[in-house]
């Protein structure tokens, strides 16, 4: 199963999209994880990005497309991938609907994770503030930009996506972590794993 999670930054898209990785068994394919990686490991590729990801701005389309396609032919992407931040503008989606088109492949859901903007600047503050190693990308002055990127360049993705058919699915964010995994899972068909407790009430 391929799936593209969107959703826009402290939507819980990093623990939503982990947790359903491990739930169907499929690898869980983080840009930023692979570009902070990168960062701290102070490859070309971490110095090029660097500068970029602390500012709230996008790495550029190509550069992305040439990381996500590096990843993809491991192994372990096989059998099928979760992608956590990409694609992230319509032209990378373009690109990565073709990449995949001559493989034979498509993308069975895209999960657009939804909260509205005055959540996520809470939440955003919140793990700034909360964190013992926030995330520089974090921090309160960039979370403007990070929004702002989000609404031009991201969600036009939505727009692209729903005219394919069945495969956008959109989920409300808000609620317990639980909660939204449940929304998730029905979402894309499959039904809620509950633990057998007490069935009287079913
Ligand atoms: P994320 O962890 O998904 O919020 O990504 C952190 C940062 O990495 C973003 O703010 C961007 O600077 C960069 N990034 C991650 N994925 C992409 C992508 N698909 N296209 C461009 N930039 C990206």
């Amino acid at each position: 199963m391929r799936i593209v999670f969107i959703g826009p930054p402290g939507a819980g898209k990093g623990t939503q999209s982990a947790r359903l990785a491990r739930y169907l068994g499929i690898p869980h394919l983080s840009t930023g994880e692979i570009l902070r990686n990168a960062k701290k490991a102070g490859t070309d590729l971490g110095k090029i990005v660097g500068p970029i990801m602390d500012s709230g701005g996008l790495v550029g389309d190509e550069l992305m497309l040439d990381v996500v396609a590096e990843r993809l032919a491991a192994d372990d992407c096989n059998a099928g991938f979760l992608l956590d931040g990409f694609p992230r503008t319509v032209p990378q989606a373009k690109a990565f609907d073709q990449f995949l088109a001559s493989r034979s492949m498509h993308i069975d859901h895209v999960i657009e994770l939804r909260v509205a903007d005055v959540e996520i600047i809470k939440r955003l503050e919140t793990r700034f503030r909360d964190m013992k190693d926030p995330r520089a990308d974090d921090n309160p002055e960039s979370i403007p930009r990070r929004l702002n990127v989000y609404h031009n360049e991201t969600s036009p993705l939505l727009g692209y996506y729903a005219r394919q058919g069945n495969v956008l699915k959109k989920v409300d964010g808000l609620g317990t972590v639980d909660t939204v995994f449940d929304r998730i899972l029905l979402s894309i068909g499959r039904g809620i794993p509950r633990a057998p407790r007490d069935t009287r009430h079913w």
